[in-house]
């Protein structure tokens, strides 16, 4: 058994933890694209976004068995509103272009 004391400092250290957590999350990063270039949000221009894959899966190349065709698209979704940008090549944050 726990003492009340302990119990509580464990919950302290997880509430502390989660709260780590979702600011990483929250803030999202700077990324660029493949062009180098500093990618910013098509609809109200933030530059901060959350990366992540998305299957670029057509019905058609299902049908033909050719699913081995089907790639992954990069997908940025702006931290600001919301609006996914899509892309073919890698983005890199830019701490990733940095190291
Ligand atoms: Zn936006």
């Amino acid at each position: 058994m726990y003492s009340k004391e302990e119990l509580q400092r464990m919950s302290k250290r997880i509430e502390e933890d989660m709260k780590e957590k979702e600011l990483e999350i929250d803030d999202g990063k700077k990324y660029l694209s493949s062009a180098n270039l500093e990618i910013k949000c098509t609809h109200c221009s933030h530059d901060y976004f959350h990366k992540s894959k998305a299957l670029l899966n057509t019905r058609g190349m299902t049908y033909f068995n050719l699913d081995w065709l089907n790639e992954t698209a990069t997908t940025l979704i702006c931290d600001k509103c919301g609006n996914i940008l899509w892309f073919g090549k890698e983005v890199y944050s830019i701490e990733e272009k940095k190291a």
